[in-house]
């Protein structure tokens, strides 16, 4: 049974599980489970940090080979954040960029425990195409995503409203599975409104 806890008070506990290269190493496919991906230094880990109330639980880095795994944190007995490798780094191989174009999206389609994907985006340089593949992705098999516009705190009014603008032309498919989210990971801003979504995924109302 899926702890009753809110995802807050879930998230408060998660430990680090285990690092896995290829989808069968992951746990079992049972309970749920919550993923991250974002591109390289858009602030990915700061946000699990932040959501899940810790400094150091991802580790915030700028070494691409770090995040090329799946990084899997228990939050209650059938409540997990995985952690996907980044992607968008300039230096990381052919084979491995290979290798995550073809495990994610698989990762996407067959993970049943998935409720729904956060895709931390750098609101500076909002939806690149493979951003926005991503989103595609997750609508062709009607999972639900979280875009969180990171690092909002460096835009001032203007440059959030025209961020707003064009992401929302972006992704204007309609979707209620399709969210959106400004979000400040060093400043823990839109925090209460990211869970209020996560929950919606936790309890199946979306
Ligand atoms: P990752 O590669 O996506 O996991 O990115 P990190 O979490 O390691 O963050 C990359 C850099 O962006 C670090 O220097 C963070 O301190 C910084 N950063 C992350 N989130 C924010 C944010 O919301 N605001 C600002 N100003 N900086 C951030």
């Amino acid at each position: 049974m899926t702890s009753q806890l809110p995802l807050r008070q879930q998230f408060s506990r998660a430990g680090f599980v285990k690092e896995a290269h290829r989808l069968d190493q992951l746990p079992d496919d049972l309970g749920q489970e919550i993923a991250f991906v974002g591109r390289s230094n858009a602030g990915k880990s700061s946000v699990i940090n932040c959501l899940c109330r810790r400094k150091n639980l991802a580790r915030t880095s700028r070494t691409p080979g770090r995040t090329q795994q799946f990084v899997v944190f228990q939050c209650a007995a059938d409540q997990r954040i995985i952690d996907l490798p980044g992607f968008g780094f300039a230096k990381v191989s052919k084979s491995k960029r290979q290798h995550w174009d073809r495990v994610i999206p698989r990762y996407l389609q067959t993970r049943q425990s998935l409720i729904g994907l956060v895709l931390v985006v750098d609101s500076r340089h909002p939806l690149k195409v493979e951003e926005l593949s991503i989103v595609q992705w997750c609508e062709d098999v009607s999972l639900p995503i979280l875009v969180l516009l990171n690092k909002i705190d460096k835009l001032n009014q203007k440059e959030r409203a025209a961020c707003r603008k064009f992401v929302g032309a972006e992704l204007d498919s309609g979707s209620e599975l399709v969210s959106i989210q400004e979000f400040s990971a060093t400043k823990v801003q839109g925090l209460e409104q990211a869970f209020k979504v996560l929950e919606q995924w936790r309890t199946g109302e979306i």
